[in-house]
């Protein structure tokens, strides 16, 4: 991969996590709110709340594994490894690494894998 490339790279993951930090506290304080507000709502709007809730934690959890996941990418972005199929050790696309950044497959191998 050139260096261009691993720049933009970066950016790219750099702006995600940033927009992933945002969406984490916003998901984390209504994953909050509800527990404050249970006993001032009423039943529908209690189970109403509570599904709200769970979508909220859901996200939580799936926002801050792909922060994880971007960490990582970024700790080891430098690496003459980063951008090569574990599976062939052909380039991965830069396409495919700027839509998924963490892809540790090349489109052929990830969909043999699959
Ligand atoms: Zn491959």
């Amino acid at each position: 991969m050139i260096k261009s490339e691993k720049q933009a790279l970066k950016q790219i993951i750099k702006q995600e996590l940033k927009e992933l930090r945002e969406l984490l506290s916003l998901s984390s304080s209504s994953a909050k709110t509800v527990e404050l507000d249970q006993t001032s709502t009423g039943r529908v709007s209690r189970i109403d709340a509570i599904q709200q809730q769970k979508m909220a934690i859901n996200s939580l959890r799936r926002d801050s594994e792909r922060e994880q996941k971007l960490i990582r990418v970024l700790s080891f972005i430098d690496d003459k490894q980063f951008g090569i199929c574990e599976e062939c050790d052909q380039p991965i696309a830069f396409k495919r690494l700027q839509i998924k950044p963490e892809s540790r497959f090349c489109i052929g191998c990830q969909t043999l894998l699959e």
